[in-house]
């Protein structure tokens, strides 16, 4: 079952294309390098197609119906876009997911200490990394502080050519004799994740004065106090754009590719529908990557309760119908693939592994072990996903994570799954996952777009 590599089959017009959709996706991710960043980015693409804010819509009391366009924002950090089909909503939804929080260095609520007149902001870390690749790079600090008069503060330092970057010191490999015998895992340990943010002392003090004059920096250009990390979310990610990457331009090395290269094509597919039969759903969540928890994960209620609300403003809510929605609805979980990496064959089994340029990636299963934890999606609804990209020309490809036995991971499938519906894992394959700098191929972007666009055009 041998697949093409997709370039050799492009036109001149699907090339241009192909960079078009590509050159969006680039500014979607200098745009947002948060959940919060990219629920904002989202909204601004969705109401430039005409999408409502369904808190609007409610507040108003308006009706909704066939070929209606809403969004709902959840706490900033999630958003779930509704596209009104013509066909009756019981009959289900296509839903897209895909998840917009990465990995990353949080700071910790009592950051701010110095040592040896070096000012140090403490972080932990989100999601899973590999400590030691973390250090020594350039590091922005992005996210929001909460004031205690309600106020939220936003905090972008590190991406602007003028503005200062952050970083974490790494032991010289002069003295890392014993540091370099350790195992990778503790090479560089979380609590050694220290950002190094100043070394200027205020003039006039004498203890913790290079600390002292961080607070001053940040009280004129902020107007925060120490006290006002204690209720702040701010994220340390690599500073830096998305770049074009080989020498042939063929792919995208960028921060926070899982998952905001399938968030970015299920939105700009979304976006793309003059008219749907079914109504289309595009949910872009948080908590992902920490296991789909919280308020704003897909574990919490939101996504129903907000389907109840559009049920609502439709004049057709009940419990049943909406059991009925939720149970006949089709959804692909879009998320990321692990590429084959050649350097890395011995982890990966050749037949099922996922390749760059060879199109969308679709996942019956994820999980670990003995298939734990995993969505194995049924074959019927495997079948019927091939006919629809088989039908609007799709290149896709299928794969598992990996060797049995190799390690595993997990998406937002299976807590969808749990309404009855079918659901089946589908996205981009990505080199160096969870790296500072993953890797994706422009080819895979291009298809990816195209294939939600046939699954919510079906
Ligand atoms: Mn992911
Ligand atoms: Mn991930």
């Amino acid at each position: 079952m041998e697949r093409k590599n997709v370039w050799k089959t492009y036109g001149e017009e699907e090339l241009a294309e192909l960079e078009q959709v590509n050159r969006d996706y680039r500014e979607f991710l200098d745009k947002g390098k948060t959940e919060r960043e990219c629920v904002k980015g989202s909204i601004a693409i969705a109401k430039a197609a005409g999408y409502a804010d369904l808190n609007d819509v409610i507040v108003q009391k308006k009706t909704l119906s066939a070929g209606d366009k809403v969004y709902l924002s959840y706490m900033d950090k999630s958003l779930v876009l509704f596209h009104i089909g013509t066909r009756p909503i019981e009959e289900g939804l296509n839903i897209l997911g895909a998840h917009i929080d990465s990995p990353r260095l949080d700071i910790k609520q009592n950051p701010l200490y110095e040592d040896t007149e070096l000012a140090y902001l403490d972080t932990h870390y989100y999601g899973g990394i590999k400590k030691y690749q973390w250090v020594t790079i350039p590091l922005a600090i992005h996210g929001v502080v909460a004031k205690t008069d309600g106020s939220l503060v936003n905090i972008v330092i590190g991406e602007d050519e003028n503005d200062p970057v952050v970083f974490i010191s790494d032991l010289l490999i002069h003295l890392a004799q014993t540091q370099l015998e350790k195992k990778g895992a503790k090479v560089v340990e979380g609590e050694d994740l220290n950002i190094i943010v100043g070394n200027i002392p205020l003039k006039n003090e004498e203890k913790g004065a290079v600390k002292k004059n961080i607070l001053k920096l940040i009280k004129e250009k902020y107007d925060i106090e120490e006290e006002d990390f204690l209720s702040a979310e701010l994220e340390v990610v690599p500073a830096g754009r998305a770049r074009e990457a080989g020498m042939d331009k063929s792919m995208i090395l960028a921060y926070g590719q899982d998952d905001r290269v399938c968030a970015y094509t299920s939105l700009a597919a979304m976006v793309s529908m003059e008219q749907v039969e079914r109504t289309a759903c595009t949910l872009l969540v948080d908590k992902e990557e920490i296991g789909s928890v919280g308020a704003t994960g897909m574990k919490s209620k939101f996504f129903e309760n907000t389907l109840a609300e559009l049920l609502d403003r439709m004049g057709v809510y009940s419990e049943l119908t909406l059991r009925r929605v939720l149970a006949n609805s089709k959804m692909l979980s879009s998320d990321v693939s692990a590429a084959y990496d050649p350097t890395y064959s011995s982890v990966f089994e050749k037949k099922n592994a996922a390749y760059f340029s060879k199109g969308i990636v679709i996942n019956k299963f994820t999980g670990s072990r003995g298939k734990s934890s995993s969505n194995d999606a049924n074959a019927e609804y495997l079948g019927e996903i091939r006919r629809i990209f088989e039908t609007h020309n799709v290149a896709y490809q299928t794969a598992e994570l990996g060797k049995v036995d190799q390690g595993g991971g997990g998406t937002i499938a299976y807590i969808m799954a749990l309404y009855g519906m079918n659901v089946i894992d589908s996205g981009v394959a990505v080199l160096n996952m969870h790296a500072p700098h993953e890797a994706v191929s422009k080819a895979d972007v291009y298809e990816a777009k195209k294939a939600y666009v046939a699954f919510i055009s079906e």
